[in-house]
């Protein structure tokens, strides 16, 4: 993990106690992603959501990025709980690793939240490394300087909050994601009169969700999906396969009640398409969905029409369920002329080639496929200017920090509260890393930890420093050399690989030759991994080893020590 170093300032000095509200952004100010933000007041710190970042580095063996703790966990023992605003992984996917570097606090989330913690947590091995606390909307959290009121708020994800926070310095309004939906499918709009009576108390600094303000006009309902998804259910001739992101379990119940109305059945594909729909029903949602669920192996049984396969893979990951239909690859989802495949998400920056490759390759199977470009499937979860304009209006704060987004959506969010009427002085952006103090009469800067994040190298969690990371990029000119493997979660057994890939190493016409040759000496080498699980012996680093010998067997042949990246996927 990091070194204590980077909790200090740039002058070198450690952190004193601060004297007014203290607040901290380890990750979300400046990008999309990774929230994280610190409240510290005295002796007692809260974090607020501690999530990850997918990378565009995964070509440098960078899955994802989290956050750098050094800071909390300097002060740990200060640390007094940490809250979850939402279940998404941009705001709990950093937990486990949180916990792994020693922070130890009692959890507060709303139902579905703990939920998707818990599933986490047990994956890492964690689930009783802290107590998790449920809470409901309107519950107060009570702590030593600070009190917590949670409020609902509209989201892509159920039981999102907001957080209505009491410090002794004044009060604080964190937005969490939020949208102001008129009809969302579970629950109710977002209520305005408890935004507004919050800032009637007088309401010292507002932080706001800046994901959708360059857009202008008022983000749709996600009810208006249930009429799209009922006139194209409706019409379908063949199989209809619907992906979207397994966390949005409200339009999964959508499509669960179109289907019952029209006397359809669901199939479920993909791990945490199935978890999720099962963490909903436990959440209380997704009512009756048992009856209407059908065991993808008997999608046979079924007329054609009569079925719909709620997918995952909308941003086509590699080895998802829907990128596996694309390729054939799907033990049951074959797909024909007639059939109709749905992407109901948002494409993610950075994914949009991944998704046109697996859109091409669902086109060449025989299928019509609709998308959010080119049709009404789906619907944001974050407020456009209109709704962020009513937010700072509602609340009347006295500071205004624009949060969760990119740096120009912070400058366009920080212009949008300017032109409600509030000063220069009242409006401030921070980045990731800022120090900010608060008190009645400022809000400032006062100080900036360097670049507050870890990069994290498979599942395994390894991480890899900033050296690392710009020696692969130079050597990566040199060349690279990819081995791709596939490794069973539970076993442990090797099931598929070494793909062996490698870019702009040698000419062409030894690159077959070189590539079937280091696949074969890695295969021995996962033989041998593959003997010592099977006889319970110790077992080797199966990536370092692959490393190491594929580095040897480069240099005797052609003289050149290329960059050697093994992957090892887990599913
Ligand atoms: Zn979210």
């Amino acid at each position: 993990m990091p070194t204590l170093e980077t909790s200090r300032t740039k002058t070198g000095q450690v952190f004193q106690p601060p004297e007014g509200l203290r607040i901290l952004t380890l990750g979300g100010l400046g990008e999309i992603g990774m929230n994280c933000m610190v409240l510290e007041y005295q002796d007692e710190i809260l974090v607020i959501d501690c999530g990850l970042l997918f990378s565009d580095l995964e070509h440098f063996g960078v899955e994802f990025v989290i956050p750098d703790f050094s800071y909390l966990v300097e002060r740990k023992e200060k640390i007094k709980g940490m809250i979850f605003t939402h279940g998404h992984e941009d705001h709990v996917g950093a937990l486990a690793f949180a916990l792994k570097a020693g922070i130890r606090a009692p959890i507060y989330a709303s139902t579905f939240t703990t939920l998707l913690i818990r599933e986490r947590l047990k994956e890492h091995g964690l689930e009783s490394a802290c107590e998790i606390r449920t809470f409901k909307m309107r519950d107060t959290l009570k702590f030593k300087h600070f009190t917590v009121k949670t409020e609902s708020v509209n989201h892509s994800i159920v039981d999102s909050a907001a957080l209505f926070i009491q410090t002794p310095v004044g009060n604080v309004v964190h937005t969490g994601d939020f949208k102001m939906d008129a009809q969302p499918f579970y629950g109710q709009e977002l209520d305005r009169r408890a935004f507004g009576a919050f800032g009637d108390q007088g309401v010292l600094l507002l932080m706001s969700d800046s994901t959708n303000v360059e857009r202008h006009t008022h983000s749709l309902s996600e009810s208006v999906i249930y009429q799209k998804f009922e006139q194209l259910f409706a019409a379908a001739e063949g199989l209809t396969v619907v992906s979207m992101f397994a966390s949005n379990v409200a339009r999964m119940g959508q499509v669960f009640e179109v289907a019952k109305k029209l006397d359809k059945k669901i199939a479920l594909s993909g791990r945490s398409m199935e978890q999720n729909v099962r963490l909903g029903m436990d959440a209380g949602y997704l009512k009756d969905a048992h009856a209407q669920i059908i065991s993808l192996a008997d999608l046979d049984d079924y007329p054609r029409n009569k079925v719909i396969v709620l997918s995952t893979g909308s941003q086509g990951e590699w080895r998802s369920s829907l990128a596996r239909i694309a390729h054939d690859e799907h033990p049951y989802v074959k797909l024909q002329e007639g059939d109709l495949v749905m992407m109901s998400s948002k494409f993610i920056p950075g994914n949009e080639k991944a998704i046109g490759r697996m859109i091409n390759d669902l086109f060449k199977q025989g299928a019509e496929v609709l998308y959010e470009a080119i049709h009404d499937i789906h619907t944001s979860g974050h407020a456009t200017q209109p709704e962020l304009r009513e937010m700072i209006e509602l609340v009347r704060p006295k500071y205004f920090i624009p949060i969760h987004g990119e740096y120009r959506h912070l400058v366009h969010h920080a212009k949008l509260a300017r032109d409600t009427g509030m000063t220069d002085e009242q409006v401030l952006i921070a980045v990731n890393g800022d120090v900010i103090e608060v008190s009645a009469d400022r809000c400032e800067i006062v100080d900036h930890i360097d670049e507050p994040r870890v990069l994290i190298e498979g599942r395994e969690g390894n991480d890899v420093s900033k050296l690392v990371l710009k020696d692969r990029r130079q050597l990566g000119e040199k060349g690279v050399v990819f081995a791709l493997m596939v490794r069973n979660r539970d076993s442990r057994r090797i099931i598929s690989g070494p793909e062996i890939i490698v870019k702009g190493l040698v000419n062409e016409s030894i690159e077959g030759w070189l590539i079937e040759e280091a696949g074969a000496l890695a295969k021995k080498i996962i033989n041998k991994y593959d003997q010592q699980i099977a006889r319970r012996e110790p077992v080797m680093d199966l990536q370092e080893e692959v490393r190491v010998e594929l580095r040897r067997f480069f240099n005797a042949n052609i003289g050149n020590k290329p960059v050697v990246l093994p992957i090892i996927l887990d599913v």
